[in-house]
């Protein structure tokens, strides 16, 4: 391990740790509040910025604590439409991040929500048919840090305050638990980047018994659930997970969630031809639907490269979208908005790293 990995990064700490850091070290605890404010206030780059602190104590800071940035190695897309960020972390691996702006249609012109969908993982171990992000399998979690620095390296980047979050890019947030937990943390607390926890939402695969575990913690996060087949049959020829947690522990943990939060959660369901966008996939959709209280949200297929699966015609998802109406389950179909500049999460690495991976 070089000497820089062996420092804390500065981004993955709260109050509570570093002030016993700094207290360990032999500074007053109090300097904790004034270093954070620095970080997430002000959004310093670095210790030697921070003036009002004794030199002795920024030289201690230096030794023990590290600001890993993330490096911004491509930006897809313009102000006011999606964009997307390729982000280069400490050992060279990379991350994608998008913001996507408000909207117009669903929230006014004069919305300023703006929403980043961030990554948890180097690549996903879930192995999901239809999915970018699984292709070249699991590197490893990422850092608290790494999670944070996405945020602050978008918000730096596009000089706008990015008002909520989807935990919808590169690999599964329920599978990095505890990393994720720090990160939330850091992103909702007021001393830190103070986003909302009911404008955060993580989106999982369908881990049960991670459901279950983040529906004991006390922040009022939201959850997505990539559904993607109503029927264990279609949902394990698509997703693997679906064998170690089949529909009824996913149900199960579903309600429990809603419980606990007093919150309906949302189902995603990408509609892919001819393997879930039939009539009676519909119908039983509606059922567990019904059965968890959820709001579903369909999402047409985006074509992955080197994937063979392809979106059903746009009459297909009406009459899909039709049967769900019909039935009172709150549904909406969201044609992507970033689909034009690159598809869904996990292609834009691909792509950049294709020739690498080529030669
Ligand atoms: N691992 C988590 C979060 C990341 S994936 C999860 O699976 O929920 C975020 C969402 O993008 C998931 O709903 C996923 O199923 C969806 N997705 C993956 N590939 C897609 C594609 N090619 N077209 C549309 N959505 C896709
Ligand atoms: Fe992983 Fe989610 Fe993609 Fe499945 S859909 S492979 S869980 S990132």
């Amino acid at each position: 391990m070089s000497p820089a990995e062996l420092k804390e990064s500065i981004h993955a700490v709260t109050p509570a740790h570093l002030k016993e850091r700094l207290s360990g070290l032999g500074h007053p605890a109090y300097r904790a509040d004034q270093v954070l404010e620095w970080v997430y206030s002000k959004r310093v780059d670095g210790f030697a910025a921070m003036t009002n602190l004794p030199a002795a104590l920024r030289a201690s800071l230096e030794e023990h604590f590290v600001f890993h940035a993330l490096e911004t190695v491509r930006v897809l897309g313009a102000e006011d439409i999606t964009r997307k960020y390729l982000f280069r972390l400490s050992d060279g691996a990379m991350v994608e991040s998008v913001l996507i702006p408000a909207s117009p249609a669903l929230y006014g012109e004069a919305s300023d929500r703006r929403t980043l969908c961030v990554s948890t993982q180097v690549g996903c171990a879930y192995g999901c048919k239809f999915c970018a992000s699984g292709l070249d399998g699991w590197s490893r979690n990422l850092t608290p840090g790494e999670i944070v620095g996405q945020i602050l390296q978008a918000e730096k980047q596009s000089g706008e305050r990015v008002s909520n979050l989807v935990f919808m890019g590169m690999g599964e947030p329920l599978a990095n638990f505890k990393n994720l937990s720090l990160a939330l943390e850091i992103l909702n607390a007021p001393w830190g980047v103070g986003i909302g926890a009911r404008r955060i939402t993580i989106s999982t695969s369908g881990l049960a018994p991670q459901i279950r575990e983040l529906a004991e913690q006390s922040m009022q996060v939201r959850l997505a659930v990539s559904l993607h087949g109503a029927r264990n049959e279609v949902r394990q020829q698509i997703m693997p997970v679906n064998r170690k947690y089949p529909l009824e522990d996913l149900l199960d943990a579903c309600e429990y969630y809603a419980e606990r939060k007093k919150q309906r959660i949302t189902f995603e369901y990408i509609l892919i031809r001819e393997v879930n966008d039939t009539l009676e996939d519909a119908k039983a959709l509606v059922e567990v639907a019904r059965r968890v209280d959820a709001k579903v949200n369909c999402i047409p297929y985006n074509k992955v490269e080197g994937l063979d699966w392809v979106r059903p015609e746009e009459s297909r998802q009406d009459a899909f979208m039709a049967v769900l109406k019909r039935a009172g389950v709150t549904a909406t179909i969201r044609r992507e908005k970033g689909h034009d500049i690159a598809a869904a999460c996990g292609q834009l690495r691909r792509q950049t790293m294709a020739p690498a991976v080529a030669e």
